[in-house]
């Protein structure tokens, strides 16, 4: 499928209707579990001498056919979906550092994720630093201590869309050889591919814009097939014994694909957060139109700021598509289908005037989903990112008057006269 274009792709990768008596579709295969054909073949399966499913928690073909079209779309060379965005962050990080060490991460990072790194990964014995020098690979260089087994960050970041360059980070941190785990949620695979800008693993939530109707909870993990950076040294986790597979190590099975294999059978398997075969079907649909949606809600997005930055009830807006945008240069490079659907702008006026504003939105609907094929607005402050201290607040660059929009699929002019209308409403223009 690689010679296909990406639309191509999207819609045909990674299943082929002759295994499945010619169904066009991807059957749902909803079972628990697979019978055995024998003694002999229950025995390769569980020593991985044979490829096959066991038991739907590690592994179901409505979930592969998913996870192989995703692989596609991303140029990855190998994956596993799951249960949540967040499953998918919890499981590649502690797959690289629950034996102890530091993860270097930008503040630039969705408040569920922050959340995690406050409250779980320090209780795991997993050190999180969160760090503004992803903006200055020069300084990331400074950090990149011994005890270090990630970068993390996301390629556009919610709430304020900020680009990073993923390019000039992975080159500082391959240098100290740590791999570099990219968030690609918000762009999707259709605005911007981590793997052709040097990251080693990406993870998204499935949840958002890469399947597009607010219907499921999903994630992925992928990589990019390349284990050399996972040294004896600083990764012994993959060199070690497993009574799982009765003393050989994930790296003497799966030479070439160590680390998505040993994030399946530890973290998956054990943790167990699976992603339902109904669920992957609903994705598998969602990506069928991914292009067509991002390309709709990124000129939408694009639309809403234009209006927002000349608007008086507003100081200030953030999108990759406005000259003022803060990464203009990078986002020229490096986006050119678009800059996405997610914006932020600072609202003036006093927090009641901010509040008589939300509450008079008719069109947008006022929830915490991203992505969705409804257009949603919410103000992060006291929402998806409450949690952060002043200090994060800070170091995210989230002013208390933002708000941030996801712009969905519904006419630009809609949703910029139910702005206006709710500008009005508060006595703002
Ligand atoms: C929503 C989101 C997550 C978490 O994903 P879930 O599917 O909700 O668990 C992680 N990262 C980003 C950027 C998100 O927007």
């Amino acid at each position: 499928m690689a010679e296909f274009g990406f639309d191509t792709r999207k819609i045909r990768a990674g299943y082929d209707p002759k295994d499945n008596n010619q169904s066009v579709l991807p059957p749902i295969y909803q079972t628990a579990s697979y019978d055995f054909k024998s003694t002999e073949h229950a025995q390769n399966l569980f020593t991985y001498k044979e490829a096959g499913y066991l038991y739907t928690r590690v592994g179901n073909p409505t979930v592969t056919y998913f996870s192989e079209r995703v692989k596609a779309l991303d140029g990855a060379k190998n994956a596993v979906a799951v249960g949540s965005g967040m499953a998918a962050i919890s499981y590649t990080l502690l797959n690289l550092a629950a034996k102890g060490g530091t993860i270097l991460a930008s503040p630039y990072l969705y408040g569920g994720t922050i959340d995690a790194f406050d409250r779980l990964f320090p209780e795991l014995g997993v050190n999180i630093k969160l760090t503004d020098a992803v903006l200055d690979p020069a300084k990331l260089e400074s950090e990149l201590t011994d005890d270090v087994k990630a970068v993390y960050v996301e390629s556009i970041s919610n709430p304020n869309a900020y680009l990073l360059d993923i390019d000039a980070i992975s080159e500082v941190a391959h240098k100290h050889g740590v791999p570099v785990v990219v968030d690609n949620t918000l762009a999707t695979p259709y605005l911007y591919r981590p793997f052709e800008h040097g990251a080693d693993i990406v993870v998204y939530s499935a949840t958002k814009a890469l399947t597009g109707h607010g219907n499921i909870i999903a994630g992925l993990i992928l990589d990019n097939g390349d284990m050399s950076l996972y040294t004896k040294e600083r990764y012994p986790q993959f060199y070690e014994p497993i009574v799982m597979l009765k003393g050989k190590s994930t790296a003497d099975i799966f030479p070439d694909n160590f680390f998505i294999f040993r994030a399946t059978l530890v973290y998956l398997n054990l943790l167990g957060a699976a992603l339902s075969p109904q669920d992957a079907y609903l994705a598998i649909i969602g990506l069928e139109t991914l292009s067509e949606r991002v390309a709709k809600q990124s000129s939408n997005a694009a639309k809403i700021a234009e209006y927002l930055e000349s608007s008086p009830a507003v100081e200030w807006v953030r999108h990759p598509s406005l000259a003022s945008y803060k990464f203009k240069a990078l986002a020229d490079k490096n986006l050119p289908n678009g800059g996405g659907g997610v914006l932020s702008f600072g609202i003036k006026g006093t927090p009641e005037q901010e509040a008589a504003f939300l509450n008079n939105i008719k069109l947008f609907t006022y929830h915490v989903n991203l992505g969705d094929a409804r257009s949603l607005i919410v103000d992060s402050p006291n929402t998806t990112h409450s949690e952060l201290d002043e200090e994060e607040l800070k170091l995210a660059d989230i002013p208390a008057n933002l708000i941030r929009i996801s712009a969905g699929l519904e006419d630009a002019d809609d949703l910029i006269a139910d702005l206006e209308q709710a500008f009005k409403a508060a006595g703002l223009i």
